[in-house]
């Protein structure tokens, strides 16, 4: 299957409409998993040099992030062979979940195995596909095909030939110990572009599981107060286990329906909002389903939080608005709507992406242009 058929036709057709000839290689590179896999630093807990020895010391081979002092990559390997490759073993179906971490380096679980090849014994070599066919990585079965389907847990298949490799971290001793975060580099510029400072409000209004609050956090050097919520008990609930592997104290976390801010009545120095998005930007996508529809219903939806955070501002205060989605009307549209209601846009201390389609002073990051997910940030003032 080509990348091709791993869009609807009418998002084809959008992208083709918005990016140009551009669209394709921008379709190509969805695809795949990022180039350069980044974490960030915990500085609450160590420095960037101190991290960089422990993971080599624990086998990896970390790089400094030319743009940010807290970021560190990874380079991706693969692809490890051609898209028209077939290896001819028997096959173990997995699904979208499992398919999409095995195509970038994990081991095959038993409860993401769908089907499998009756003849397949423990010790035999396999071929792992997604339910769409797409081969995602080769390996050797530790299980029977009839345990494999059956059983809820343990390693179906111990996978040594990937489509990609990522480094796997959540094993790491420094990960346990809360020394770094996994977050894409765009991610990273936005608390920067927030600029927090310790005698500021802020407001954190979709904060789960805690990336971008915990980032925001480490610049306030855990002083200060963070007001974080989201909709989500159970996104809330990893996002409390996240602060405390991480040492985050200043964060005071509220499960709310954030379009309805006002009612609390407060006027905040600082406002993120990380809107919900169709996330058409993340990466990899072994397949898309949302289509222009989805883009006009969830730009509706987030010009209300846009609305529930002018209002929530004091005068003078700064929104930081950002999503990890490619189109038009959940990015530019947006900034236009927020222009109309009292905002206006400021320059970001951070610019690494692209100015935004038809308005300069936004941030636009590409996945082809910047091997990165896709991802859009503003900066506004209240006037
Ligand atoms: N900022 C987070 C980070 O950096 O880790 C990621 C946030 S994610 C892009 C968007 C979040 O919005 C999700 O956690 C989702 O549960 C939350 N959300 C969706 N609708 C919401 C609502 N009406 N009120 C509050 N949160 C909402």
């Amino acid at each position: 299957m080509g990348y091709e058929e791993a869009f609807p036709p009418e998002l084809r057709e959008y992208y083709r409409k918005l990016f140009g000839d551009e669209a394709e290689e921008i379709m190509a590179s969805l695809r795949t998993p990022v180039e350069k896999y980044y974490i960030r630093v915990n500085t609450l807990k160590t420095s960037r040099s101190k991290l960089m020895a422990i993971l080599r010391k624990e086998g990896l081979k970390p790089k400094r992030s030319p743009y940010l002092r807290e970021g560190i990559y990874f380079e991706r390997e693969g692809p490890n062979f051609p898209d028209d490759y077939e290896p001819d073993l028997p096959a173990v179906r997995a699904n979208k979940f499992a398919s999409e971490s095995v195509y970038q380096g994990a081991m095959l679980y038993a409860p993401g195995v769908l089907q499998a090849d009756r003849r397949i014994k423990p010790g035999d070599e396999v071929e792992i596909r997604d339910p769409r066919g797409l081969l995602v990585g080769i390996g050797i079965a530790r299980m029977g095909a009839k345990e494999m389907i059956t059983s809820t847990r343990g390693l179906a298949v111990e996978v040594t030939l990937p489509k990609f490799k990522l480094p796997s971290l959540s094993e790491l001793e420094s990960f346990k110990e809360g020394l770094f975060y996994a977050q894409s580099l765009p991610s990273m510029v936005v608390a920067h572009v927030l600029e927090p400072r310790e005698e500021d409000l802020i407001i954190d209004m979709a904060a789960a599981p805690g990336g971008k609050t915990s980032h925001i956090a480490q610049l306030m050097q855990n002083r200060g107060e963070i007001i974080a919520m989201d909709k989500s008990k159970n996104r809330l609930r990893k996002m409390e286990e996240e602060l405390k592997r991480l040492g985050v104290k200043n964060v005071r976390l509220i499960r709310m329906d954030a379009r309805k801010l006002p009612e609390l009545g407060i006027h905040a120095d600082k406002i993120l909002l990380d809107a919900p998005c169709t996330a058409l930007g993340i990466r990899p996508k072994l397949w898309e389903s949302r289509t222009p529809k989805d883009i006009e219903a969830t730009a509706r939806y987030q010009r209300a939080f846009i609305w529930a955070a002018v209002k929530s501002l004091r005068k003078g205060g700064v929104l930081v608005y950002s999503t990890c989605t490619l189109s038009l009307e959940e990015n530019e549209a947006n900034v236009k709507y927020a222009l109309s209601k009292g905002l206006k846009l400021e320059e970001q201390s951070i610019f690494i992406g692209s100015p935004g389609i038809g308005i300069e002073n936004v941030q636009r990051f590409y996945p082809n242009r910047h091997l990165t997910q896709g991802f859009f940030i503003a900066r506004f003032r209240k006037v």
